[in-house]
C-alpha cells in the first residue's frame, strides 16, 4: 500500500475509532487510549514544528537565490502575488454571497447564546491599525529571536533579505550559496522521515479531534456550521480547481492526487503551518513545481494566503451581524472583507488562529468582540476544513506560478 493510501485508510480510522471511543465514555479504556493518541499526535505534530522553521528558512533563501540568479525573480512574485489577491478576493465574495443566500443567522435567539457571551472575557480592542503595525513591527527583528521564538513571518523577511544578497554576491558567496542548498536538502530528506509517520499521526490527531470536540453543539450552530462548510468546500472544488485548469492547465484529478498527502495532514492538523513540509514535500515531488518555486511560493503563502480563513471571516461577521439583527450596509460589508483580508494576512498558520483576527473584523464594524464566544466551541471543527483549502490554494498557487515562470524562461531561451 502506498503512503497517500495508508493516510486515507488512517484517516477513515482514526475517525471511525474516535466515534467508537465515544461510544464509551470515561471508560479506563477511553482514558488510555486519549493518552496513547495524545502521545502519538504529539510525536507527529513536535516532528513537523521541529522541521518547519529551519525548513522555511532555508527552502525560501535557496529559492530566492536561484530565481533571483534565472532572473525570474520579479516575475515570479508578481504571479504569486496577483494569483493570492485574486483567489482570496473570490473566496471573500463567496463567503459573503452564501451568508446573505442562506440568510445565516436570521431568525435564530440570540438568547440561546447570552449566557456564553457573558462569561467569555472580553479581548483588548484589536483595531486593524494596531494589528497592522504590530504585524510590522514583529516582523523586523533580530533573525535568532525569530528563529528561537518560531515567528515564521520574521524568518521569512530575513531569508528573502538573505537570499537576494546571496545572488547579488555572485561567485564571491558561491560557497554559502551552496551550504544552504545542501542544508536545504538535508531537511527535506528529514520530512521524507516524517512523513513515514503520518498515517500513524493522522489516526491519533482525528480520532482524539472526535472524542474531545463536543459533537452536539454543532447542532445549535448546524445551518451556520453548513454554510461556511459547503461554501469553503464549493471553494476548493469548484473555484480553485477552475483557475487550476485555466491558469496552471493542470487537471484537478492530478492535483488532488498529488495533494492528497498535504490535504489529508491539513484537515487533521489544521495548522498550514505543520503541514508546510508536506505541501512543500507534495508540490515539487508529485506536481512537479520547480523546487525554487515551490520553495518560495509555499513557505510565502503559509504565512499570508489564507483563502478558507477569509471566507470563514467574512462569513462569520454576517452571520453574528443576522443573530443580532443588525443589517450590514454595502460599505460595512466592504469593511468587513478589506478586515477579514488583513485577518488573513496575519493570522499564523496554527489551529483556530483564525478565531483570534476574527475579533479586529467584527470590532470593525462595531460587533461585539464578545460574540466569538458563540463560534467558539464549533471552531475547531470548522477549522479543519478551512485550514485544508488554506494548504491547497498554497500548492495551487505554485503550480500556476511555475507554469507561467517557466514559459517565461523557455520563451527567453
Ligand atoms: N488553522 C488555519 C491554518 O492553519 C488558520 C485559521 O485558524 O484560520 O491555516
Amino acid at each position: 500500500m502506498n503512503l497517500n493510501t495508508q493516510i486515507l485508510f488512517a484517516a477513515i480510522l482514526g475517525v471511525v475509532f474516535g466515534f467508537l471511543l465515544n461510544a464509551f465514555p470515561e471508560t479506563a479504556f477511553v482514558e488510555h487510549s486519549l493518552y496513547g493518541l495524545g502521545i502519538l499526535s504529539s510525536i507527529f505534530i513536535g516532528l513537523l514544528k521541529m522541521l518547519l522553521i529551519p525548513l522555511i528558512f532555508s527552502s525560501i533563501v535557496v529559492g530566492v537565490s536561484n530565481l533571483q540568479a534565472g532572473g525570474q525573480f520579479g516575475r515570479v512574485w508578481k504571479i504569486t502575488a496577483l494569483c493570492s489577491i485574486t483567489t482570496t478576493t473570490l473566496a471573500l465574495i463567496l463567503g459573503i454571497g452564501c451568508a446573505h443566500l442562506f440568510d445565516v443567522g436570521k431568525g435564530v435567539d440570540i438568547q440561546l447564546f447570552q449566557a456564553d457571551m457573558q462569561s467569555h472575557q472580553s479581548p483588548d480592542t484589536l483595531t486593524p491599525s494596531s494589528f497592522l503595525s504590530n504585524f510590522v513591527q514583529n516582523t523586523l527583528i533580530n533573525p535568532f529571536k525569530a528563529f528561537s521564538e518560531g515567528n515564521v513571518l520574521a524568518v521569512v523577511v530575513f531569508a528573502l533579505f538573505l537570499g537576494v544578497a546571496l545572488v547579488q554576491g555572485g561567485e564571491r558567496f558561491a560557497l554559502v550559496r551552496n551550504s544552504f542548498q545542501q542544508f536545504f536538502e538535508i531537511m527535506m530528506m528529514l520530512v521524507g522521515w516524517v512523513m513515514k509517520l503520518a498515517p500513524i499521526g493522522i489516526f491519533a490527531l482525528l480520532a482524539k479531534l472526535i472524542v474531545t470536540e463536543d459533537l452536539s453543539v454543532l447542532s445549535r450552530l448546524a445551518e451556520f456550521a453548513a454554510v461556511v462548510t459547503g461554501t469553503t468546500i464549493f471553494h476548493g472544488l469548484v473555484v480553485l480547481p477552475l483557475l487550476l485548469w485555466v491558469f496552471g492547465r493542470m487537471d484537478p484529478i492530478t492535483f488532488f492526487r498529488g495533494a492528497r498527502t498535504a490535504l489529508v495532514t491539513a484537515f487533521a492538523t489544521s495548522s498550514s503551518s505543520a503541514t508546510m513540509p508536506l505541501s512543500l514535500k507534495c508540490a515539487q515531488e508529485n506536481l512537479g513545481v520547480r523546487p525554487q518555486t515551490a520553495g518560495f511560493v509555499i513557505p510565502l503563502g503559509t504565512q499570508l494566503n489564507m483563502d478558507g480563513t477569509a471566507l470563514y471571516e467574512a462569513a462569520a461577521a454576517l452571520f453574528i451581524a443576522n443573530l443580532m439583527g443588525l443589517d450590514l450596509s454595502i460599505t460595512q460589508q466592504i469593511i468587513v472583507c478589506l478586515v477579514a483580508i488583513i485577518a488573513s494576512l496575519g493570522a499564523p498558520g496554527i489551529p483556530s488562529a483564525g478565531m483570534v483576527t476574527m475579533i479586529m473584523v467584527l470590532q470593525s464594524v462595531g460587533l461585539p468582540a464578545e460574540a466569538i464566544a458563540i463560534l467558539l466551541p464549533i471552531d475547531r471543527l470548522l477549522d479543519t476544513v478551512r485550514t485544508v483549502v488554506n494548504v491547497q490554494g498554497d500548492m495551487m498557487i505554485s503550480v500556476v506560478v511555475d507554469r507561467h515562470a517557466s514559459e517565461s524562461t523557455t520563451d527567453q531561451g
